[in-house]
């Protein structure tokens, strides 16, 4: 076996880095011992919807009642997760005279946890810790600690340091963001993405991915970051299609949930000018984030490509492309192949192609530019360039 390879038997693995991880199929079974271990005694279980529709949530309590844990419930969650969630969660935590919290979702109902965890112990409104405008500053280490178990391979949340919301008082997806809100351990058990429908196995997969390959070109020295952004670009590139043509294929799925803690790790470094325009053309369009993340990248890209040669040449090799030398028709290369991704996995190939209207175009640009992710892009972007760039891809 090759050491950087998967082993021929996935088995659970516990790393700490600096998240606890517990990964593997089967995974699921440690939660309780993980509650044990941060003496949670009274969790709050916050999910959404389909997770109940999909049976994981009953999955959850049975394997809490049979371990003799009482816990309450919050499972409204929104799919973009607002002010709102936040609040019913909230009620939900103290009326249960709750100690902790199981996340159990995509990145919705790990975002909603989060911002439950600051308002917990933090004052209202949760813009007041809005990172664009250096909120983070006002978020203190004394809250409950939080459990994440990852329902998709898409947002990473589970290791990330960051909550996402739509508020009314920014009109738009604002991200918080600090340490303190790294979950104290992540349970990944690739069972539970098998029956997530082929759309959203490739829309969460591509928000990996745009996760690391922003990360890997965004301006900033991260070495650390660089590393696991250029693998997790690689095992996207070659488990992605195989989880979205094989839905049950573990060792796909379990490289994707890999990929999909890469990502966030990475995204310490920076983002870039495509989750800037993802945060904008959700709470406009109505459109997954990851999908948005996807359909923009190519154009993102291409508007990097002389700013970035050599790492995008570097993502080219990544996904697989050799028989180049040159950085050039590399870069070139790894555009080529983004696009090629995306079509194998069916996702469409423009934003008009997605529902998006033209008339939209400016107001997402504006809203993209009040963003703090582009700061990190590596060709500086101004608002007339994200709307050059949101044209280029409509
Ligand atoms: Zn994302």
């Amino acid at each position: 076996m090759d050491l950087f390879d998967l082993p021929a038997t996935p088995t659970i693995t516990e790393m700490s880095w600096p998240t606890r991880i517990v990964l593997g199929p089967g995974a699921l079974a440690r939660l309780p011992a993980q509650m044990e271990r941060l003496g949670m005694k009274r969790p709050l279980v916050v999910t959404d919807p389909g997770v109940v529709k999909a049976g994981i949530a009953e999955r959850v309590h049975a394997l809490l009642a049979s371990a003799g844990l009482r816990f309450s419930r919050f499972e409204d969650v929104n799919a973009n997760p607002t002010d709102r969630d936040a609040a019913a969660g909230l009620a939900a935590f103290r009326a249960g005279g709750c100690d902790g919290l199981v996340a159990i979702g995509g990145g919705s109902s790990l975002d909603a946890a989060k911002l439950v965890q600051v308002l917990t112990t933090h004052e209202p409104p949760l813009s007041r810790y809005d990172d664009a405008a250096g909120g983070d500053r006002f978020l203190k280490d004394d809250m409950p600690p939080l459990i994440a178990v990852p329902t998709t391979a898409g947002t990473g949340s589970e290791v990330g340091r960051s909550g996402v919301a739509i508020l009314p008082d920014t009109g738009r997806k604002t991200v918080i963001f600090s340490p303190f809100l790294m979950p104290k351990a992540a349970i990944c058990d690739p069972e539970l993405t098998v029956n997530l429908p082929p759309h959203l196995t490739a829309a969460t997969g591509m928000d990996a991915f745009t996760h690391c390959l922003e990360a890997y070109v965004a301006r900033g020295f991260h070495p650390l970051a660089d590393a696991v952004a250029i693998d997790g670009i690689r095992r996207v590139a070659r488990s992605l299609p195989v989880a979205f043509h094989a839905p049950a294929d573990l060792a796909a799925r379990t490289d994707m949930m890999i990929a999909a803690m890469q990502g966030a790790m990475a995204f310490q470094k920076g983002l870039g000018a495509s989750h800037a325009l993802a945060h904008a053309l959700t709470p406009i369009t109505g459109l997954h984030h990851g999908l948005a993340n996807a359909v923009v990248l190519p154009a993102v890209m291409e508007f990097n490509r002389a700013a970035a040669t050599a790492r995008l040449a570097r993502v080219a090799e990544a996904m697989g492309e050799d028989g180049r030398t040159d950085d050039a028709s590399l870069a070139a290369a790894a555009i080529a192949r983004v696009r090629q991704l995306t079509a194998e996995l069916g996702l469409p190939p423009r934003l008009r192609d997605a529902g998006v209207r033209e008339d939209d175009l400016p107001r997402i640009a504006h809203k993209a530019f009040e963003d703090a992710s582009h700061q990190t892009n590596p060709r500086p972007c101004g608002e007339a360039d994200l709307l050059a760039i949101v044209r280029a891809a409509f």
